[in-house]
């Protein structure tokens, strides 16, 4: 079984490559099928299997030879693994896996598209809010009252934290807690936004520190908030254990 949930891993990490690339360009992700960037040449089926093909191809287009992205296959591993993860916390309930895959991919993505762009597009912060919320119908560790509380609490607390700073903080940000928060729910969402700023300002300061990033500019906080939440997702009920027994 973990061996299947990696492959589809793989598979969903190939689609995942793509919405990557085309979402933020406003181009379809169906249409056109994957074709190489360079020559137009139309990827064969078996240039289409996940890794294997990067390997078989020495990470060259068939076609016209030009070097193929390492990220491509590296977001497929990724995401096999994630997918893995996934498994072995919640098997126990096919809702909370589905909702976990599902999460994952989308964090997968807006990290890697936040990272190329800055930008943290509606259309999947917004779209995963909603499917958060119907999920939480089905879900047995989620109330729909706490997936609804988890949007308020942490799109609200960033929604204060970017007056605050008067626009230290993006909207893609608060839009994409307020989306982790219909995960989560309102205390491991809160706890991610605390941990992905900590890493976000820990990760600039040899930037702020040397003068290239100054106290204006916009922080890159997107990877860091998608990877906390991923780390409270699914370890979180450790994390707070771990958090209280220091305290009693
Ligand atoms: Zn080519």
């Amino acid at each position: 079984m973990i061996l299947i949930i990696f492959i589809l891993g793989l598979v969903i990490g190939s689609f995942l490559n793509v919405v990557i690339y085309r979402v933020p360009e406003g181009k379809s992700i169906i249409k056109p099928p994957s074709h190489c960037l360079e020559c137009d040449h139309r990827l064969s089926p078996i240039e289409l299997i996940p890794v294997i093909s990067y390997i078989v191809l020495k990470g060259k287009c068939s076609s016209c030879d030009t070097k193929i992205s390492l990220r491509y296959p590296a977001v497929e591993l990724v995401t096999g693994i994630v997918f893995v993860i996934n498994y072995l916390q919640l098997y126990y309930n096919i809702m909370n896996l589905i909702a976990g895959l599902i999460l994952s991919s989308i964090l997968i993505v807006l990290t890697l598209i936040d990272y190329d762009h800055q930008i943290l597009p509606d259309s999947i912060t917004i779209g995963g809010l909603f499917v958060g919320l119907i999920l939480s119908i089905f879900r047995p560790d989620i109330t729909v009252f706490n997936a609804i509380l988890g949007l308020l609490v942490a799109g609200g607390f960033l929604l204060i934290i970017a007056y605050a700073s008067k626009g230290g903080l993006g909207g893609g940000d608060i839009k994409l807690m307020a989306m982790v928060g219909t995960f989560l729910g309102p205390l491991s969402a809160f706890a991610a936004i605390f941990i992905g700023a900590l890493l976000g300002l820990l990760a600039s300061l040899p930037g702020i520190l040397s003068g290239e990033l100054s106290r204006k500019s916009k922080l890159p906080f997107g990877p860091f908030l998608a990877g906390a939440s991923l780390i409270f997702w699914f370890w979180g009920d450790y994390l707070w254990e771990f958090y209280l027994s220091i305290f009693i």
